[in-house]
């Protein structure tokens, strides 16, 4: 895991609160924390609450509380999406005026059907309304990709590459019942947290190439990522709010890290405090990114 030495680090954990804190996201919090303290960086947490169907009420506030229990706080004010709603309504204007976003009319079913038509992976957006909605209502607004290959480097998985028109197809930046998507509200909000370094699971992995094309779209600078692995349940699927993976109580905030610590590789600490053992994984830590 090869890091670099460009400072300020600055990093982030950004759960969704469509559950409460649970094993898996724990993880992924241990892993940004670790790096951030690694580099000697900053260390935000932003809840992405911009999903009133899926985000459950109070489980933000949960979510920091845990955090909380276990050491970790962020080290600037908290930062949430859903108040943030004008930034990305001032990104979707920013490429449409540079031609990179546009209406779209399209339903799942007539994507669906297209893609069939067209022999298409099914879900790739067959680029229906490019040239317009011809008439009918505009009810989402997607990325207009380009045929082009956006390439990175992982920092635990290496080089990676996706032409994200292929893959993908011109992908939603505002859905039909008008939340907006994951992909430009992660990336407006990176972007204006001067966030350095995405450190999050690899289920994420499919959409960098996505979130790399639109930075480059807006003129925003690209983070360096590091995608960890998950930790998988019993079922060997991922550990996740919708799948209901059991949320994790703060009795023994210890236990539980030491307990996660070494699906990251290293040895058992057998820490006596929280303290010693952050400070502890922060070595260990450093000791890998060298
Ligand atoms: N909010 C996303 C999640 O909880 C993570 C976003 C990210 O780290 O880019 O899965």
């Amino acid at each position: 895991m090869p890091t670099f030495s460009v400072f300020p680090y600055r990093g982030r954990f950004a759960p969704s609160p469509t559950g409460l804190l649970h094993q898996g996201s724990l993880f992924c919090a241990m892993a940004t924390w670790l790096d951030a303290r690694a580099h000697d960086g900053t260390w935000l947490i932003r809840i992405e609450d911009i999903d009133p169907f899926r985000d459950i009420p109070g489980a933000g506030d949960a979510i920091l509380r845990t955090l909380a229990d276990f050491g970790l706080t962020s080290d600037e004010p908290v930062v949430r999406q859903s108040e943030r709603l004008e930034l990305y309504e001032a990104a979707l204007k920013t490429l449409e005026d540079r031609h990179r976003a546009y209406g779209c009319a399209c339903t799942s079913h007539e994507i669906k059907t297209e893609d069939v038509r067209l022999g298409l992976p099914a879900g790739v957006y067959p680029g229906t309304c490019r040239g317009g909605t011809h008439g009918r209502p505009v009810r989402s607004h997607r990325f207009l990709t380009e045929d082009r290959v956006i390439t990175f480097t992982d920092r635990r998985l290496g080089r990676q590459e996706q032409n994200v028109e292929k893959a993908v197809g011109d992908f939603v930046l505002k859905r039909a019942d008008g939340c907006w998507a994951y992909q430009l509200a992660v990336v407006v909000d990176d972007a204006a947290q001067g966030i350095t370094d995405v450190v999050r699971g690899e289920d994420l992995l499919t959409s960098t190439a996505r979130q790399i094309e639109l930075q480059e779209a807006l003129g925003y600078p690209t983070p360096r990522y590091l995608h960890i692995g998950l930790i998988l349940g019993e079922d060997g699927e991922k550990l996740s709010k919708q799948r209901k993976a059991p949320e994790i109580t703060s009795d023994d905030p210890l236990g539980l890290l030491e307990k996660l610590w070494p699906y990251f590789g290293f040895s058992p600490l057998g820490a006596d405090t929280l303290d010693a053992f952050w400070k502890e994984a922060v070595r260990c830590w450093k000791a890998r990114c060298a």
